[in-house]
């Protein structure tokens, strides 16, 4: 099929929910993508920071074939190899004790969710379900996880939404303070909220969070979609700041393409799951195991990729300094690792479309932030050929608006 094809393809038969930009693609390889008349892009957006590796990388390609040709799926009436494995991985490289599988952030969210309320109900009685959520998040499109993402818009129509979840301010310890009670099951927070605008937490905000819940025998959760698996520099983004949550969820970047999502929590919170209490039929099965498997090897390489994520990260964000130096509408360069953001005081729109004239994949979040979520394996001359197109671009925006 050819492009308009493609596009026309779309139009015609899939539902209306996303604002697709006017590009089809067919085939990557590396950090580079192509349309079906070959035209290549240098990819800055990954798939919203899923292809971790790149495209087609060949330790994921002959681990998804090699599973792919011995055992796909079975459902998790029985047990399964890779399964066991990759959960191993992820228990002995992070703070977790146990882990649940499933195939998207937003059921490794609902997950997280259905666990703090079961604890809560356990260990503090009924009463004790409420979930505190921060303002701008992004948790998922599910009931439960759209309730507990703090953005308004997405909430227009598809009440009453789940009760017991509250709103605070990101990064106000005065709101924490006073929203805590007896009553308050668990705490969940990005890292770094991507979707809202490539906003940090700041360490002391994740600290106090961290105390307030030891006091109230609150959990702290983690939802580590977006910033988990190598994407800020470390295997998970919480390592930086060193407070250590209670539950943490994965999807993204682990399946390096293939749909995976993980709920990973200390034994003492797990335990609070019986058989029956929750499942997924598709969850973690050997197809998925085995190429998640294979990303987090490839990840735990010793002066590997989170060594290339940092320095090149670090490369990116001062270039887009100098960026910000040369354009009065570039506010702020946010983020960590290989989630950067530029907030801007104009709309992103005309950028990335100027970008992906010039072959250049990026995405723009929230309005007014460009978010950068590459490979974590591109390379410093793919940045400096992007900050090259993104001056022509900021130039062209600002010849534009004072004509
Ligand atoms: C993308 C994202 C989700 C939702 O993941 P899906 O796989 O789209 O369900 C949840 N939380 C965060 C932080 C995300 O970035």
């Amino acid at each position: 099929m050819t492009s308009e094809e493609i596009i026309a393809g779309t139009e015609r038969y899939l539902m209306h929910t996303y604002a697709r930009q006017p590009l089809a693609l067919t085939r990557g390889a590396g950090c580079r993508v192509y349309d079906p008349e070959e035209r290549e892009y240098i990819d800055f957006v990954s798939g919203v920071a899923v292809d971790a590796l790149g495209h087609c990388a060949e330790e994921v390609t002959s681990a998804l074939n090699a599973q792919a040709a011995t055992l796909m799926h079975v459902s998790n009436l029985y047990h399964t190899e890779p399964q066991v494995q990759l959960a191993k991985l992820l228990v002995e490289h992070s703070f977790a004790d146990k882990v649940f599988f499933c195939n998207s952030g937003a059921e490794a969210n609902e997950t997280a969710i259905k666990l703090t309320r079961q604890y809560a109900a356990q260990t503090h009685g009924l009463e004790c379900y409420e979930i505190i959520a921060m303002e701008n998040s992004f948790h998922g499109r599910t009931m439960a996880t759209i309730a507990a993402t703090g953005q308004p818009r997405f909430h227009a129509g598809i009440g009453p939404l789940l009760p017991g979840i509250l709103h605070i301010p990101f990064n106000d310890i005065g709101a924490a303070k006073r929203a805590i009670t007896a009553s308050t099951a668990g705490v969940l927070v990005e890292p770094i909220q991507g979707e809202g605008g490539v906003v940090a937490a700041d360490r002391q905000f994740l600290q106090e969070l961290r105390d307030l819940c030891d006091r109230f025998g609150s959990l702290l959760i983690f939802d580590e979609v977006q910033t988990g698996v190598g994407r800020t520099g470390q295997l998970f983004a919480y390592e930086h700041d060193g407070v250590i949550p209670d539950i943490m969820t994965l999807a993204k970047g682990l399946g390096g393409g293939v749909p995976i999502g993980a709920c990973l929590a200390v034994d003492r919170v797990a335990q609070a799951f019986s058989p029956g209490m929750h499942g997924c039929t598709l969850g973690g099965n050997p197809l998925v195991c085995a190429t998640a498997r294979a990303v987090m090897q490839r990840l735990l390489e010793r002066d590997g990729l989170l060594d290339h994520c940092r320095v090149t990260g670090q490369y990116f964000v001062e270039k887009l300094h100098v960026l910000k130096e040369m354009f009065g509408c570039i506010q702020d360069v946010r983020g960590r690792g290989l989630l950067l953001g530029l907030a801007l005081s104009i709309e992103g729109k005309h950028i990335v479309d100027t970008c992906r004239e010039q072959g250049f994949l990026i995405n723009c979040t929230s309005g007014r932030v460009l978010r950068f979520i590459p490979p974590l394996t591109i390379s410093r001359e793919d940045i400096g050929r992007l900050c090259d197109v993104l001056t022509t671009a900021f130039q062209k925006t600002m010849e534009e608006t004072a004509s």
